[in-house]
């Protein structure tokens, strides 16, 4: 469910005209529906009601300070991967207590931040990074509250690209190594040790796979109970899939059901890190048709937003809906590709499109890109990146502008010995 809905022929964001942002904003823009994001976070978090948990925002889906802020006051924590997150996490007003730390690859200032802030827990990817947290913690005179991210070896049965659960993947430990690295870290003095984690990819339109990852994650909690080892936590990550196009994945109820038993009857604070399933459908990309052209194979639909500004079609193959603006009284049909400005065959939002018939200046949608949109645009191209705009009702306010060619040459210079 979202709030991006035709009245009387235009698409509004909300109560807003998507054309008076286009106006005074311009193209391309990022923009965003409060009450979306706020009834996702609300569904989300009440389908775990009958389990003690907590639900830490996967911030690199959408970083943006105001998304993240609003999920802080709904009662929410923060999934972080890297020291950049943690500032703006913090900055947002998630309380340092409600943060976890993912990722393969912290560095020692970032490990050393997060410890000084006092953050819930590091999820350790591998022994060496557990000799260094334990460390730094030393060094700081603190305890590092850990568990280790399991690699449960389960198909999440989505995209290679976002499958981060099986034995190939560069993410987490397997059970044995991790049952070891447990009892090697149960042995060190500067560490706590929370609970086990886990994350088996993205976009999973399916429970089966979380069912099974929990139900291995169960097995290895027991045999380190049986050693005595105090857990607390269970974090089961993110990666609940959303409707782009066909796909029908769980509700969060269906995905609840599939775990809470379990996470109760082990008697553990759940811990889940969603991402895409709370932003997604709550952002759409405003872009306007620069030119509209044919060749003997094809006909191109240009747009001023490209894969700099959008890069999940070309990353991921991945699908989102375009959508008119301004609906057309009658409307007849063309099939497309909708491309950007980039110098690359593999700049497309979409291929092959029914769309109705569009011509220079119209104003499109492109649909469901709240997540992984803005957070993995870049200046390719030499493109500053888009404008961000949260909407609520008939309010809506810029929540991070346009880059200017000066952002993008600040900090460039010459080396001295150049002419
Ligand atoms: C990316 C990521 C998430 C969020 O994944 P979604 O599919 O967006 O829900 C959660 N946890 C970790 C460790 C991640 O890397």
């Amino acid at each position: 469910m979202h709030h991006f809905q035709y009245h009387q022929g235009i698409l509004l964001a909300e109560e807003v005209d998507l054309r008076l942002i286009a106006e005074e904003v311009g193209t391309p823009t990022y923009i965003y529906s409060q009450a979306t994001l706020q009834r996702h976070f609300e569904v989300f978090s009440s389908a775990f009601a009958g389990a003690d948990h907590l639900v830490c925002y996967a911030v690199k889906a959408n970083t943006s300070r105001a998304v993240m802020a609003q999920f802080a006051a709904a009662g929410g924590g923060a999934d972080i991967v890297s020291g950049g997150e943690l500032v703006r996490a913090l900055q947002a007003g998630v309380p340092a207590q409600r943060i976890v730390y993912s990722g393969v690859g912290k560095t020692e200032s970032e490990i050393a931040e997060a410890l000084q802030a006092g953050i819930l827990m590091f999820n350790l990817e591998s022994s060496q990074e557990l000799e260094v947290v334990n460390r730094v913690a030393g060094n700081l005179g603190v305890k590092a509250p850990v568990s280790f991210r399991v690699n449960p070896d389960v198909d999440a049965k989505t995209h290679p690209k976002i499958t981060t659960g099986l034995a190939k993947n560069k993410f987490g430990l397997d059970m044995e190594l991790a049952f070891e690295q447990y009892l090697a870290a149960s042995a060190m003095d500067h560490l706590e040790i929370k609970g086990v984690s886990c994350h088996i990819g993205s976009q999973l339109t399916q429970v089966a796979p979380f069912h099974d990852a929990l139900e291995r994650l169960a097995k290895l909690i027991q045999r380190l109970r049986g050693r005595g080892m105090e857990l607390s936590l269970l974090d089961m990550g993110g990666g609940l899939g959303i409707t782009y196009d066909q796909e029908e994945p769980p509700t969060p109820r269906e995905y609840a059901e599939a775990l809470q038993e379990t996470v109760n009857r082990l008697g553990l604070r759940l811990i889940l890190e969603p991402g895409r399933v709370l932003v997604g459908n709550a952002g759409i990309l405003l872009t306007r048709v620069l030119y509209t052209k044919s060749t003997p194979a094809k006909r191109f639909v240009v747009v001023d937003a490209g894969m700099n500004d959008l890069m999940r079609p070309t990353m991921y193959d991945s699908y989102h809906a375009i959508l008119p603006v301004v609906q057309a009284a009658e409307s007849r049909v063309m099939v497309a590709d909708v491309v950007g400005p980039i110098c690359e065959t593999g700049d497309f939002l979409a291929r092959d499109r029914e769309l109705p018939e569009l011509k220079r200046g119209d104003l499109v949608a492109v649909m469901s890109a709240g997540a992984y949109g803005f957070a993995m645009s870049s200046n390719y191209n030499s493109r500053p990146r888009a404008a961000e705009v949260m909407v609520a009702g008939q309010r809506w306010a810029v929540i991070n502008q346009r880059e200017t060619i000066e952002d993008l040459t600040r900090g460039e210079s010459l080396p001295p010995w150049a002419g």
